[in-house]
């Protein structure tokens, strides 16, 4: 296939592609400097088709050496910057990188081969010989899953696995060419990396943030600037929450919210209704390039709390069963699906017959509709019964008196395992009110034997709870 960033900034120069802290740029002049960001990695020392790595939060410069780093045909391994030296220097030394490329904030987090991005940035340009054809079974980014169930894996993804993503995407959501997809996830996950290579391939443009800030993000969607955003159930809360302290109206131009990287609370999803946002539920994972199955905005509330169905190119089944409402673990096959792990998981075997096995419990309903339950390995056994925590923190956070929720199992001498309940609550918290709540809405086996109030939970960088943390806020 032909070069993205050359087809791209030939076929549609003059459109918008990039804005960064006032900072804009059109196809044609952020690939131009993605050229000359290319000549000055040379000249740093980049050898093309090499394995870099780039640790920087999101800004445009980020974007335009992750498109260099493309020009060039380098493995991009894309680092977490919110993680520590240690574990950086695990993902560096599993992914035996040649060269990493990170800012002076963050280049402490590095031991040895780092060049400074700022440095990079006033190197000579060399001429560089770019291909024009690509390869889609080269890879193009590799990274690392959240780790929130354990050791974080490193991820390969291939020019295919990128181009099929973006594709299935676009024919469930529709982009048309005046779309701006407003970016707050960190770049260095798929979730935010994805929507810069779906950039290139629609030629969209992206108002990309450093980080998420309530007011900016509601700013973007009022004044009819941001047509698109993907969020995670955090963040999603905290733009409903002002925009009904507000009482803003979202305009028609604000067209769709994708939500993802974990269950969206149904109370959400009716906020976000009454505050008339269009929401994408999406289920996907770093293994599948982003999105695997998204729910069309137009059944969000007639398929509450669903996925939606499998996109274009894609399919999925349940292990062990083609029946409705069986619940089991939900596999994965098509183009958008990596080829296989690096590094220490290189070995690891997750595919079977060609399929992802995800580690994550779901069911189909009887139309054909994913809905994902839990991830696996957080089922708590209790006397002989399967408790999953989403169902228990769902309960919690559909009580006002209750702003976040984790839930994970605690050892117990007669149940074997019982449900524990760390929240994060608002001022006016009576234990007891949440207790009767939950005793309302669950089995009493599922309640929570155990109750902790804690000012926040242990999140990740893609804000999502690690469970297997909860147990240590006690110590
Ligand atoms: P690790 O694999 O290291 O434990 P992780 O699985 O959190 O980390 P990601 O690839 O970032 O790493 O996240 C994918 C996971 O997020 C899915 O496997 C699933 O558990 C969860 N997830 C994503 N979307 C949804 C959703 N819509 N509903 C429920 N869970 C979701
Ligand atoms: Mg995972």
């Amino acid at each position: 296939m032909q070069n993205w960033l050359l087809q791209r900034a030939y076929l549609t120069p003059e459109r918008q592609a990039l804005q960064f802290e006032g900072r804009t740029y059109t196809w044609y002049t952020l690939v131009e400097q993605a050229k000359r960001r290319a000549g000055q990695l040379i000249t740093a020392g980049i050898t093309p088709h090499s394995r870099i790595a780039l640790l920087s939060p999101n800004s445009d410069e980020l974007v335009i050496t992750i498109y260099a780093g493309m020009l060039l045909q380098c493995e991009l391994v894309m680092c977490n910057c919110r993680l520590s030296a240690t574990e950086i220097q695990a993902q560096l030394q599993d992914a035996e990188v040649t060269q990493v490329i990170a800012t002076s904030e963050q280049q402490h987090k590095v031991a040895s081969n780092v060049i400074l991005l700022e440095e990079v940035q006033q190197k000579e340009v060399r001429i560089v010989d770019m291909a024009t054809e690509w390869q889609e079974q080269n890879t193009l980014s590799i990274m690392y899953t959240s780790g929130t169930t354990g050791s974080p894996k490193g991820v390969r993804q291939t020019y295919g696995n990128h181009l099929s993503s973006a594709l299935s995407a676009s024919l469930n959501v529709g982009m048309s060419p005046e779309d701006v997809w407003l970016c707050t996830m960190p770049l260095f996950h798929v979730s935010g990396f994805s929507i810069l290579m779906r950039a290139v391939i629609y030629g969209n443009e992206v108002l990309l943030y450093e980080r998420f800030d309530t007011a900016e993000v509601v700013h973007q969607i009022i004044t009819g600037k941001a047509t698109h955003m993907s969020v995670v159930a955090y963040t999603l809360a905290q733009i409903l929450t002002q925009l009904e302290q507000q009482n803003l109206d979202v305009p028609p131009s604000f067209k769709l919210m994708l939500a993802g990287g974990g269950t969206i609370p149904e109370r959400y999803l009716l906020r976000a209704q009454q505050a008339n946002i269009r929401i994408a539920q999406t289920y996907g994972m770093t293994e599948t390039c982003s999105q695997t199955a998204t729910l069309p905005p137009q059944d969000a509330l007639r398929k509450l709390g669903s996925t939606g169905k499998p996109l274009f190119f894609n399919a999925m089944r349940i292990e062990g069963t083609t029946e409705p409402f069986i619940q089991g673990e939900i596999c994965v096959k098509g183009p958008h699906v990596t080829p296989a792990y690096i590094g220490k998981f290189a070995t690891r075997n997750t595919m079977q017959d060609g399929w992802l096995h995800t580690g994550d419990i779901g069911y189909f309903d009887d139309e054909g509709y994913l809905y994902v339950v839990d991830r696996r390995a957080d089922l708590i056994i209790s006397g002989g019964e399967n408790i999953y925590p989403a169902e228990i923190e769902q309960v919690l956070l559909g009580h006002a008196m209750v702003l976040e929720a984790g839930v994970c199992g605690i050892e117990d001498e007669r149940w074997g395992s019982v449900p524990a309940a760390f929240i994060v609550v608002t001022t006016s918290y009576r234990q007891e009110e949440v207790e009767a709540y939950c005793k309302a809405h669950l089995a009493s086996y599922k309640c929570p034997k155990h109750w902790f109030v804690v000012s926040q939970l242990p999140r990740n960088a893609s804000n999502k709870i690690m469970r297997h943390q909860l147990r240590e806020l006690l110590t």
